[in-house]
C-alpha cells in the first residue's frame, strides 16, 4: 500500500543508515505474530511500512529519529516482530525502525543487567548466567524477543509466578529513550519513570536501552505432574504457588484435553488427566514431590531444566506457547485474556468453569500480584464468531473473571496497562507530532466504544478489591 510520505528524502537525509524499500522485507517485518487472532486477521490485513530502517548506534537511531521529524513520516519500532497483538504492525505505514542491530550487553553486576532494546533476552540470559543470574521473568519467547520488545510490547511470563508481572514496582530499573522532537533527546528513565514505556507498544518512546533485575539462577528441575482431576490440579499448583520455601519458576495448569492437543505431550500424560507444568529449584524437590504424593497426583516427567522428553524447554509450552502447540493440532482454537484473582482462587476459577466449560478446556499461568496468587487465561475454545467471543467474555465477567482484549492493538483497548494524565503528558512531551506508532496510543473514543461494543473487557490494572 503506497502512503503519501517523502521517502527518498527522507532516504537521502540517513544516508549512512541501513535502509530497504525492498517490498519482500518489508511485507515480512510489516508483520507479527498477530495470525492468533481471527478478528486481528481482518483489521490488520494489507498494512505496511514503507521502507525498512535499521540502525546499529545511538547517533544511527537520533539521526533516523530527526529525518522522521523533519519529513513528518511514522515510525513504528520493532525487535523480534514476535508480540501477539498486532502491535508492531505499521497502521499508518511509514518507517518500520528494526531494533535488532542495536544490540548487545552494556554493564552487569549481581542483580542487575542493562542491554541495548534489540538484544535477544536469551542472550542477556547467556551473559548474567555466566556471573549465577538470570532474569526475574521473561517471555516464553525469549529466543527470539529482544528486551525493547519485551518491555514496549509483553507483560510477564516464566517467573512471573515468583516476581508478579513486569508492571510491579522493581521489575523494571531503568531505560534509555530517543525523543521525537525536533531535535530528538535520549533520555534516561530510571525508577517508576521507566515505566512510562512499559506496554504502550513503542508509542512513548524509542527505546534504546533496558536496565533489568535479575534473579540467582537456580539449577532448575522441570516437571509435568498429572491429576484425574481438574479442580485437585488446580489447588495443588496454587497451593505450591503460595508456598513461600518452595521456588519456582512456572505453574502452569492445563485442564484435559489440552495435554493430548499438545503432540509433544500427549504419550505422557494418562488419558482424562490435567496437568500441572511447573519449574522447581532442584533443592526444593524432595518437598515439591512429598507434596505431589500427598495431592494424588502422578509425577510423569521430572528432569533436569531444558532435558524434558517433550524435546525443548518446558517454558516453550507454557504462556502464549501452549496455544501455538494447540492450534498445531487445531488451528481454529484461540483464546482470551481472563485474569482471575480472588481470596479463594480455585472457587473462583470453578465458578468461571462452571459457565464458560463448554467452550473449551481451562488454560491457567499463576502469577504473584500484591494481593497474593492470581491466575491468568481461559478457555482455549474454537472460534466461531465475534459474537460468540463476546458472549464467552460476558459469561466469564459474570462469575467473577475480569478480561483484557487481546484481540485489539491499541494499548487502551487491550487494558492492560493503566495510563493517566501525566502519561499522555509525557507521551506529547517526547512526540508531539503524534509519529511514534500512530493508532496504538491515541484516545479514540469512537475506536474505543466499537471495541467495548464488539468486546466488552475490562482492565486487568483495576485491581479487585477481596
Ligand atoms: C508463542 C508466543 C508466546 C508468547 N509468550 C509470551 C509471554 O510469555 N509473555 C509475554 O509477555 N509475551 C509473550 N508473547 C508476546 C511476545 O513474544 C513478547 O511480548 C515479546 O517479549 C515481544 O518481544 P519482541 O522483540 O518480539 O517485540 P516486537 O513484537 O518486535 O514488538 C512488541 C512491541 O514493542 C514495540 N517495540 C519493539 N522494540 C521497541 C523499541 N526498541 N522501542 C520502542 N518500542 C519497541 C513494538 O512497536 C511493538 O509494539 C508471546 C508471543 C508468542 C507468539
Amino acid at each position: 500500500m503506497a502512503h503519501n510520505y517523502p521517502i527518498p528524502d527522507f532516504m537521502r537525509d540517513i544516508a549512512n543508515v541501513e535502509v530497504s524499500d525492498n517490498p519482500v522485507i518489508i511485507r515480512s517485518k510489516s508483520h507479527d505474530r498477530y495470525g492468533v487472532s481471527p478478528l486481528l486477521r481482518q483489521m490488520l490485513k494489507g498494512k505496511t511500512a514503507d521502507v525498512v530502517v535499521t540502525p546499529r548506534t545511538l547517533d544511527e537511531v537520533c539521526a533516523v529519529a530527526k529525518a522522521a521529524v523533519h519529513h513528518r513520516i511514522p515510525i513504528t519500532p520493532r525487535g523480534g516482530g514476535t508480540a501477539n497483538y498486532g502491535q508492531s504492525v505499521p497502521l499508518q505505514g511509514g518507517i518500520l525502525l528494526d531494533m535488532t542491530a542495536y544490540s548487545g550487553v552494556v554493564s552487569l553486576g549481581p542483580g542487575r543487567v542493562r542491554a541495548r532494546a534489540g538484544t535477544l533476552i536469551e542472550d542477556m540470559e547467556i551473559a548474567t548466567r555466566k556471573i549465577g543470574w538470570e532474569q526475574r521473568m521473561h517471555p516464553s519467547t525469549k529466543l527470539e524477543a529482544t528486551i525493547g520488545g519485551f518491555i514496549a510490547g509483553g507483560s510477564g511470563g516464566p517467573g512471573s509466578v515468583t516476581y508478579g508481572q513486569l508492571q510491579e514496582p522493581g521489575n523494571i530499573l531503568a531505560a534509555q529513550i530517543v525523543t521525537m522532537e525536533d531535535t530528538p533527546r535520549v533520555l534516561e528513565l530510571e525508577g517508576r519513570e521507566a515505566y512510562r514505556i512499559y506496554h504502550t507498544y513503542g508509542a512513548t518512546g524509542i527505546v534504546t536501552e533496558i536496565e533489568m533485575p535479575t534473579a540467582p539462577a537456580w539449577d532448575w528441575r522441570e516437571t509435568i505432574v498429572a491429576f484425574p482431576d481438574y479442580m485437585d490440579a488446580l489447588r495443588f499448583a496454587v497451593d505450591t504457588a503460595k508456598a513461600p520455601g518452595i521456588i519456582k519458576k512456572v505453574m502452569s495448569v492445563q485442564e484435559w484435553p489440552t495435554p493430548h492437543l499438545i503432540s509433544a505431550f500427549a504419550d505422557l500424560v494418562p488419558e482424562g488427566h490435567s496437568i500441572v507444568s511447573s519449574m522447581i529449584a532442584t533443592q526444593c524437590w524432595p518437598e515439591f514431590v512429598v507434596s505431589v504424593a500427598a495431592r494424588g497426583g502422578v509425577v510423569v516427567s521430572n528432569t533436569k531444566g531444558g532435558e524434558g522428553p517433550y524435546g525443548q524447554p518446558l517454558t516453550h509450552f507454557v504462556f502464549g506457547h501452549t496455544l501455538l502447540h494447540v492450534r498445531k493440532n487445531d488451528p481454529r482454537r484461540t483464546l482470551i485474556e481472563g485474569y482471575f484473582q480472588a481470596t479463594d482462587l480455585p472457587a473462583l476459577v470453578e465458578r468461571v468453569r462452571a459457565n464458560v466449560g463448554s467452550y473449551g478446556p481451562m488454560r491457567l499461568e499463576l502469577l504473584r500480584t500484591p494481593d497474593g496468587i492470581a491466575g491468568a487465561g481461559s478457555p482455549l475454545f474454537i472460534y466461531e464468531s465475534p459474537e460468540q467471543m463476546a458472549q464467552l467474555v460476558r459469561l466469564m465477567q459474570e462469575a467473577g473473571a475480569r478480561v483484557s482484549n487481546s484481540h485489539t492493538s491499541n494499548v487502551r483497548a487491550v487494558g492492560k496497562k493503566g495510563l493517566d494524565a501525566s502519561d499522555d503528558a509525557f507521551k506529547r512531551a517526547i512526540d508531539p507530532y503524534a509519529l511514534l506508532n500512530p493508532g496504538r496510543y491515541e484516545v479514540d473514543p469512537a475506536a474505543d466504544a466499537k471495541f467495548e461494543l464488539e468486546l466488552p473487557t475490562n482492565s486487568w490494572s483495576e485491581r479487585v478489591a477481596n
